[in-house]
């Protein structure tokens, strides 16, 4: 078995090591909640306050242009397209995946209606994560309960729910539960020759593993900013649509952002021709300059290099739970298949929550889903082999001793 001096020593001939120090993490606690939550770059601290000082205090309104404000949306989606194999001009930095999910849904299903209003259906999985359902129920409902949702209750089922009138596929890559990545090459290619468009949700994918979606053919995605690419809580997601789709997707919630000539205070709205019809309203530019400059740390390095030791922390984390949990009723949600994997492991155990309390109580941090879920996510960015021993020999500890029982690690708490 892997021993703490062999974690000590791959983090020493770790070449992404040095990356950590870009990073404010706090000195006793082992983070492994990046999923959720990123952790904070000390480029960001400067930055906010520059931001804050420097643009807003002095700059006043003529930031909008002499700081660039005004074009940020549109710039820093290019710099975030380089990470997802978005084209340039083909991603933008605008409200919250929620929000984003509504305007493509219904950008995509409209145009789908267009080209064959038999095609009535959107498939999508019952595990997806909830928000992604709530939106397009609530979308649904607002055309007047013309099209169903079809909730697989498994990944296995997805080519059965593909049939002739099926409008669109909306799937997020990586679950927010299992951890289970899916493939979006052949899934997309599948989607696509049954004349269906298909919709990435890349919540737990984007600066958490490659992807490809120029490649894929998909007709556009959504993700988040504030999980792997760590850039605050609330910061701005993003919305990818291909250019061969810009001018057939026309999205409803059209704000003057979204217009072409914004500052002509025109009546009539009329969508900007690319990528800019899918802003809205007047972009949060501090939460954005955080976005920003969270982003470069990634062009230090690259995906792939992110990958290898992202599957390696995984790997790692499963062998020693394997070797030393496996008595106390800790089960494995992830999958063994590293093809199929994200950035994070899932075990389960009859009462994750408290198990979950007891770890943070120790200073060891991931989090709790429903119903029986522990999740702990990897960011290859700044977590070292030795944390990940470190978190399994806590784990061990609380296992062990039964000190999870205790009653204070079974009170709720709003997020867990
Ligand atoms: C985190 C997450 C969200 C969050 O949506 P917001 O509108 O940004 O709060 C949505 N979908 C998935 C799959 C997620 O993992």
């Amino acid at each position: 078995m892997t021993t703490r001096e062999d974690c000590l020593l791959r983090d020493k001939r770790d070449p992404l090591a040095p990356l950590r120090n870009d990073f404010l993490l706090p000195d006793d606690m082992i983070y492994l909640d990046g999923n959720s939550l990123g952790a904070l770059p000390k480029a960001s601290v400067t930055r906010a306050y520059q931001t804050v000082a420097s643009e807003w205090g002095e700059g006043m309104i003529g930031s909008w242009n002499q700081a660039g404000w005004y074009e940020m949306p549109r710039r820093v989606g290019n710099r975030l397209a380089k990470l997802i194999g978005g084209g340039v001009d083909e991603v933008v930095v605008t409200d919250t995946i929620s929000v984003n999910l509504f305007k493509l849904l219904a950008a995509a299903l409209s145009h789908s209606t267009t080209l064959d209003p038999a095609r009535t259906v959107i498939v999508s999985e019952r595990g997806n994560f909830p928000s992604d359902l709530y939106i397009a129920q609530g979308l649904i409902e607002l055309l007047g309960n013309r099209h169903t949702l079809r909730l697989i209750g498994s990944r296995d089922k997805l080519d059965a729910a593909i049939t002739p009138d099926v409008a669109i596929v909306m799937l997020t890559q990586v679950d927010y539960r299992t951890g289970h990545m899916f493939d979006m090459q052949s899934v997309t290619a599948k989607v696509k020759a049954s004349g269906a468009l298909m919709i990435w949700d890349l919540a737990h994918s984007a600066g958490a593993v490659p992807v490809d979606l120029s490649a894929s053919g998909a007709d556009g995605a959504v993700g988040c900013t504030y999980k792997y690419l760590n850039a605050g809580p609330g910061a701005p997601g993003f919305i990818w649509v291909p250019k061969r789709n810009h001018l057939l997707f026309k999205q409803p919630i059209s704000g003057w952002w979204g217009h072409r000539a914004p500052f002509e205070m025109n009546p009539q709205f009329e969508p900007e021709d690319g990528i800019g019809r899918f802003l809205c309203g007047t972009p949060p530019v501090v939460s954005l300059s955080l976005v920003d400059s969270a982003l470069s740390v990634f062009e230090k390095t690259d995906m792939a290099a992110l990958r290898t030791k992202s599957l390696a922390l995984t790997e790692l984390f499963i062998e020693l739970v394997d070797a030393r949990c496996s008595e106390y009723g800790v089960g494995l949600a992830t999958t063994r298949n590293t093809a199929c994997r994200g950035s994070q492991v899932s075990l389960t155990h009859p009462s994750a929550y408290a198990v979950m309390q007891a770890l943070i109580h120790h200073k060891v941090v991931g989090d709790f889903r429903e119903p029986n879920i522990l999740r702990f996510g990897f960011t290859p960015l700044y977590v070292r082999f030795v944390d990940v021993w470190d978190a399994v020999d806590v784990l061990v500890h609380i296992l062990a001793s039964g000190e999870w029982k205790q009653p204070q690690f079974h009170q709720r708490n709003a997020v867990t």
